[in-house]
């Protein structure tokens, strides 16, 4: 926050979610919560507002190590996160689980340039968005990633899913 700015363009667009947060924060429970996972489970997926990662597990607040990225892709600093994940902080399961109908297994790369060209005003020509041509094929190659890592044992239980984003069910494709 620069203090330069006037007070109302600081305040203005977050003010509905500081009310929000200052009723939350008046019932707050989880004062003194340790950062593990508790429920010993990690999960990769997608930045897609329809996915509810701790809701759809049946999980809560404290339970999980939830990674999200567009695609739910296993990207270098994902790895690093589970590597964290499962050796200072609890984890012993790992779901990788991107979904369907997901904007970047959807389109092409060029697509994607061109919306967010058309967006912004900008060349987006250079960008990369890191789109997925074969979801299934990332899928499998993304579990592998963590299966192989060299600093993620053999005892933690990796699996691929698919989330289905029409019906909320999660199925095991890897
Ligand atoms: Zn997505």
């Amino acid at each position: 926050m620069r203090s330069s700015l006037p007070s109302y363009a600081v305040t203005v667009p977050f003010d509905d979610l500081l009310r929000a947060n200052a009723r939350y924060a008046d019932d707050f429970a989880l004062s003194g919560f340790d950062g593990i996972a508790h429920a010993g489970v990690g999960v990769v997926t997608c930045m897609d507002s329809r996915i509810d990662p701790l809701g759809l597990l049946g999980l809560g607040p404290g339970d999980a190590k939830i990674l999200r990225n567009p695609g739910g892709r296993v990207t270098d600093q994902v790895l690093v996160a589970l590597v964290l994940s499962v050796h200072l902080l609890n984890v012993d399961r790992i779901l990788v689980m991107p979904h369907t109908r997901c904007a970047i297994a959807s389109a092409t790369e060029e697509q994607i340039r061109e919306r967010v060209s058309e967006s912004s005003g900008q060349d987006a020509s250079w960008a990369t968005f890191g789109v997925v041509a074969d979801q299934e094929a990332a899928l499998d190659d993304d579990v592998a990633r963590v299966r192989s890592h060299p600093l993620i044992p053999d005892s933690v239980n990796v699996g691929g899913f698919l989330y289905d984003v029409d019906t909320g069910r999660l199925t095991r494709r890897a």
